[in-house]
C-alpha cells in the first residue's frame, strides 16, 4: 500500500513532464507550449535538442517519410567495456529512445519533391557515429545517387563512437566516399548542423554540403578547447565553436531558426533541382546557383542570421558532454 504523506509537495517542485527549465534564460517553460514553438524558447530563442522523429515530423510533408533499414543493429565487435559493457549501453539507449541506433534514414517528400534523408538523434549515446550510423548515412547517399534525388542530412552528434574504436573511425571514410560521389554526380546535398555537430561528424560529411545550414547558437567544432588550442599552439577566439562564428568565417552558409528551416530547405531545393523541361533551365550548375541565391538572401535579410545574442552568451557551456 502506498505511503500517504501528510503534507503537499513543495510548490517549486515542477513535475518534470510538464515543465522544462530553459538553459538559455532560466525561464520555466510549459512543455505543451514548447512543443507548439518546435521546442524553441519563446523568450530567448534557445533551440532545445530534439529527437530524430520530431525533426523528421517538423521537416517533411506529413505522412511522406518511409523509413529504411530500421532494424539495422550495432554489434559489439571489440567486446568493449568501460563503466558498463557496450551491449548494456546499447540496450539502455534503445529502451530510452525506441531506436536501434543514433540515426534514422529514409525517403520522404518536401513540398512534393522526393528527397533521401538521414537524421541523427543525440539522445542515443550522444548521437555518436558507429558502424550503423555511418552505414545509414552512406545508404541515404546511395539512394540519392540511384534515384537522383536530393540528399538531406541533419546532424546532431558528439562525434565518433568510442565503443566501436577503429570501426567508428572508418565511418568517416565510408560516408565521405559516398558524399563525394553524390557531389560528383551533381546530385544536391543539403547539410543541416544542429546542436551539437562535433568530432567525426564535423570532420566528415556535416560541413561539405552544397549548402551548409545551421541552427542558431549550435555547438559546431572538431575537438574541445584544450585539444584544439594544444594542436595549433595558440588560444582560440571566444565563441569559435558556435554556428555564428562558422557563419562569419564561411563554413556555414546560413543560420536558420527552426521555425523557418522547412521553408528554407524547400526554397533551396527549388534552386538546386533542375526543372524537368529544358526551357527554363539556368545556364550554371547547381552549386553556383545556390551560392548566388544565398548571396541574394543574405543581402535581403542581412542581420537576421546572427541568432540571439542572449542565447549566444549564456549557451557557451552547453553541450560539453560529447563523445569525441
Ligand atoms: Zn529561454
Amino acid at each position: 500500500m502506498p505511503v500517504r504523506l501528510p503534507f503537499r509537495p513543495r510548490r517549486d517542485a515542477y513535475p518534470p513532464d510538464l515543465w522544462t527549465k530553459c538553459p538559455g534564460c532560466a525561464e520555466m517553460l510549459f512543455n505543451k507550449q514548447l512543443d507548439k514553438t518546435l521546442r524553441v524558447c519563446p523568450h530567448c530563442s534557445h533551440h532545445f535538442r530534439i529527437s530524430a522523429k520530431a525533426r523528421i515530423e517538423q521537416l517533411v510533408d506529413p505522412g511522406s517519410f518511409v523509413e529504411r533499414d530500421a532494424d539495422l543493429t550495432p554489434v559489439d565487435a571489440l567486446g568493449f567495456v568501460d563503466l558498463k559493457t557496450y551491449p548494456d549501453r546499447l540496450m539502455a539507449a534503445q529502451l530510452a529512445t525506441g531506436l536501434r541506433d543514433a540515426a534514422v534514414w529514409g525517403l520522404a517528400a518536401m513540398a512534393g519533391k522526393p528527397i533521401s534523408m538521414c537524421v541523427m538523434d543525440f539522445g542515443f549515446i550522444g548521437g555518436s557515429m558507429g558502424s550503423v550510423v555511418g552505414e545509414k548515412v552512406a545508404r541515404a547517399g546511395e539512394a540519392a545517387l540511384a534515384e537522383r534525388i536530393p540528399l538531406l542530412i541533419v546532424s546532431s552528434s558528439g562525434g565518433a563512437r568510442m565503443q566501436e574504436g577503429t570501426y567508428s573511425l572508418m565511418q568517416l571514410v565510408k560516408t565521405m566516399s559516398v558524399v563525394e560521389r553524390v557531389k560528383a554526380a551533381r546530385v544536391p546535398f543539403i547539410s543541416v548542423m544542429t546542436d551539437p555537430t562535433t568530432g567525426g561528424v564535423f570532420a566528415s560529411f556535416a560541413v561539405v554540403g552544397d549548402v551548409n545550414l545551421a541552427e542558431p547558437n549550435a555547438l559546431i567544432r572538431f575537438a574541445g578547447d584544450r585539444v584544439s588550442a594544444g594542436t595549433i599552439g595558440e588560444e582560440l577566439p571566444p565563441g569559435y565553436q558556435r554556428a555564428e562564428f562558422w557563419f562569419s568565417h564561411g563554413f556555414v552558409d546560413r543560420i536558420v531558426p527552426r521555425a523557418r528551416l522547412r521553408d528554407e530547405i524547400i526554397s533551396l531545393l527549388g534552386f538546386l533541382i533542375a526543372p524537368l523541361n529544358g526551357h527554363s533551365e539556368p545556364p550554371t550548375g547547381p552549386t553556383s546557383r545556390s551560392r548566388s541565391f544565398l548571396n541574394a538572401l543574405t543581402g535581403a535579410r542581412s542581420g537576421d542570421g546572427n541568432g540571439d545574442s542572449r542565447a549566444s552568451e549564456t549557451g557557451q557551456t552547453r553541450g560539453e558532454a560529447t563523445n569525441g
